[in-house]
């Protein structure tokens, strides 16, 4: 991979960075609403609490991605991103741009959730 596409995978991971942050302030923001935006009613409280669990799945995705976004941020300026940690070949660029933060190829991936 060149310096230039590294500086390009750096911009994509940086723009997820700030945008996975906003999206879990927001999914925060959801799960513990300002007092007095609670609701006494009683069919009202249980889809908020079915909503919350929505919005707690949502959050630990978002968090777990965010996490991979760091370590990838961590990784590019080394010769081990875009390298796949099972069978040590490039992964594509099409998934690079698509999920930047990926360390496996198509291929092993497939196999590890298989
Ligand atoms: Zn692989």
């Amino acid at each position: 991979m060149t310096t230039a596409q590294k500086q390009e995978f750096k911009q994509i991971i940086e723009a997820e960075i700030v945008s996975l942050g906003e999206e879990i302030e927001k999914i925060r923001a959801a799960i513990y609403p300002e007092k007095g935006e609670g609701t006494s009613d009683k069919v009202a409280h249980i889809s908020f609490k079915q909503e919350q669990s929505l919005h707690f799945q949502r959050y630990e995705e978002a968090t777990k991605r965010l996490g991979r976004l760091k370590r990838a941020m961590l990784k590019i300026d080394t010769a081990d991103y875009g390298i796949c940690q099972e069978c040590e070949e490039a992964i594509s660029f099409e998934r690079l741009k698509l999920v930047p933060e990926s360390v496996y190829c198509v291929a092993c991936m497939n196999e590890l959730v298989l």
